[in-house]
């Protein structure tokens, strides 16, 4: 037996048992006539003692020690003259009576502390010794428990975890498939599933009604800041439901979560917002609700006062920033620069200080009673800054929402530790691309109109097919899309006009979809589900923005493994085999 005990476990209570421990040498110190080692594990960390006078061979060991060698120790547990009220272990130590390398280890590349010394891509080179450390243990652990909790959940209301293919036929989802050229079929490949979808759609018709699989996805898309090419969902679906069974189910699971992970009881309903509403009040279809400052329309109460910058615009927005109404004239310089960066694009920034004076950047074109009614139609107090941004309505919206997270940022209102989940509903189904001219399915071509738009959604008018709301719905956590789903289209003629609106030709939607619109023939039942991203709620549930930390293994924001160093060019022998000629850095042999 290695080990007795791990190096988080022993409290006062074992003071005189004699035990065995092992791990790594996190630290040595020597203080006097004293040694002392601290010994980790992934369980804690363990003090370890010997004095001047102890046996010749442990001495001997503890000289030759260097930081990560992997020890055993054995000795007596005994009570620390000075404690740790900090560690776990803190109130005792163990009085070495032998100590045992079993390995060495070179010197570590950068500190294996909680707060390390090493940088982001060193650690990601040495990720399995960036593992070692509390906050990714911590991490990880986190992890664990949320898949335990979500297992436990769905099986509890009668769920079936089943596995789907990584190899299948490529289904376009909005992104771009990872492709797999298959060796025993010259010239064929597969694709790496961006999600489960037709499989778990497949299984409704198989008659599994409740399904979910906690599962890797694969999308090959440029990775924005903090997505993985390869990452995890709790994707799930449902037979005989409604829209209002799938939200109550996996609003269910997240309580359960929020409760059995974090200790926090969510006793009421999770607020809702239609897509519109979201767009209007917060510019964005994932409001985060942890703080106020919503978005207010004044274009109304502004135009038509000779200010020709409003006057021309189709909307005009603000919000009313509490406190801020004595901001000086550098800071509200520096907040113009800041929404005219190219990544917000808005044109200028107007303000109104609402401070014992008030004083506007528009004061030419407004009397005081008109800028009363915009301070009314903001809903503004005494002391509150208004900031105002116009031009075209939803490039606008979605600038003035950026810069109400800038401000909530800034104003410390975006806590880690508080949550405000929300559902979003009654997304648009299509969205119009001005490149390509054509229609795309805003979540994806399985998802339903609303029943009240079938006619809308038949007819060829585009005006009218802009406008059909899908049945579908995103959970909304502090400002970040965790998960979304909708009711389905179970109808062979339904999925059929989605992929004609989608541009697919009659024999392109069979050579891509046949085996799902076949199935659809075969007694295909309403169905509805939804996905979470696994690592982000991990992350959010963690207290932290980014979900690299939450994921083992994770690619940097090139997709590539720094650590394994993949991709890697493989060799024409097994490009042979594969059928395959990379052209790649051989223009010159063309
Ligand atoms: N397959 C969808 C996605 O990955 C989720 C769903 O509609 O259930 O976003």
């Amino acid at each position: 037996m290695y080990r007795t005990n791990t190096c988080g476990e022993l409290r006062l209570s074992d003071a005189g048992k004699k035990v065995t421990l092992a791990g790594w040498v996190q630290r040595i110190r020597k203080m006097g006539s004293l040694n002392f080692v601290d010994l980790r594990d992934r369980y804690g960390i363990t003090q370890l003692v010997a004095d001047d006078k102890a046996d010749p061979d442990v001495l001997q060991v503890l000289n030759s020690l260097g930081r990560e060698f992997v020890i055993q120790a054995e000795g007596e547990v005994c009570e620390r003259q000075s404690k740790n009220p900090k560690m776990p272990t803190g109130d005792i130590e163990i009085k070495l009576d032998r100590i045992n390398i079993l390995n060495k280890a070179a010197t570590p590349p950068f500190t294996i502390e909680d707060q390390s010394d090493g940088g982001e891509d060193l650690r990601a080179k040495y990720r399995y010794l960036d593992l070692r450390r509390g906050p990714l243990q911590r991490a990880l652990a986190l992890r664990h428990k949320m898949a335990i909790e979500t297992r436990k959940y769905l099986d509890s209301q009668d769920f079936m975890e089943i596995e789907t293919p990584f190899l299948i036929k490529s289904t376009p989802e909005g992104a771009r498939d990872f492709v797999v050229p298959s060796r025993m079929n010259p010239g064929e490949f597969y694709a790496l599933p961006q999600s489960p979808q037709t499989f778990k759609q497949l299984l409704m018709v198989a008659g599994y009604d409740r399904y979910c699989q906690i599962v890797r996805c694969f999308r090959d898309e440029d990775l924005r800041a903090d997505r993985q090419p390869e990452f995890t969902q709790i994707d799930c679906e449902m037979s005989f439901v409604e829209r209002e069974d799938v939200l109550q189910m996996f609003e269910g699971l997240l309580k359960h979560l929020f409760k059995s992970v974090l200790g926090k009881e969510f006793t009421e309903p999770f607020e809702r917002i239609t897509y519109d509403e979201a767009m209007e009040y917060f510019g964005s279809d994932k409001p985060d609700l942890r703080f106020g400052m919503q978005m207010h329309d004044i274009t109304s109460v502004v135009k038509g006062h000779g200010f020709s910058v409003f006057d021309s615009a189709e909307y005009i927005g603000a919000i009313a920033v509490p406190g801020c109404a004595g901001y000086s004239r550098k800071q509200t310089d520096e907040l113009t620069d800041w929404v005219k960066r190219p990544q917000i694009g808005a044109k200028g920034l107007v303000f109104i200080k609402l401070g014992d004076e008030v004083k506007s950047s528009v004061d030419k074109f407004y009397t005081p009673e008109q800028i009363q009614q915009i301070a009314t139609a903001c809903d503004a107090q005494k002391g509150d800054l208004i900031l105002i941004l116009c031009g075209a309505k939803h490039k606008t919206q979605v600038a003035l929402g950026t810069l109400r997270l800038e401000m909530g940022s800034r104003l410390g209102l975006r806590k880690g530790n508080d949550f405000k989940p929300l559902w979003v509903t009654d997304f648009p189904l299509l969205e119009w691309d001005d490149e390509t001219q054509r229609f795309y399915a805003m979540h994806h071509p399985f998802t339903s109109p609303k029943p009240e738009d079938i006619d809308k959604f038949f007819s060829s008018d585009n005006a009218l097919l802009a406008q059909v709301k899908a049945n579908a719905y995103d959970i909304v956590l502090n400002g970040n899309e965790i998960g979304g789903g909708s009711i389905r289209i179970h109808d062979r003629n339904v999925q059929e006009r989605m992929f004609e609106i989608l541009g697919f030709t009659h024999e392109q939607a069979e050579y891509r979809f046949g085996f799902l619109m076949n199935a659809f023939k075969f007694g295909a039942p309403p169905h509805g589900g939804l996905a979470f991203g696994f690592d982000r709620l991990c992350a959010l549930f963690g207290g932290q923005e980014t979900i690299r930390d939450y994921i083992a293994f994770p690619k940097n924001n090139m997709g590539r493994d720094v650590m394994a160093e993949a991709p890697s060019v493989i060799d024409d022998a097994q490009l042979d085999e594969l059928f395959l000629r990379s052209t790649f850095g051989k223009e010159e042999n063309k």
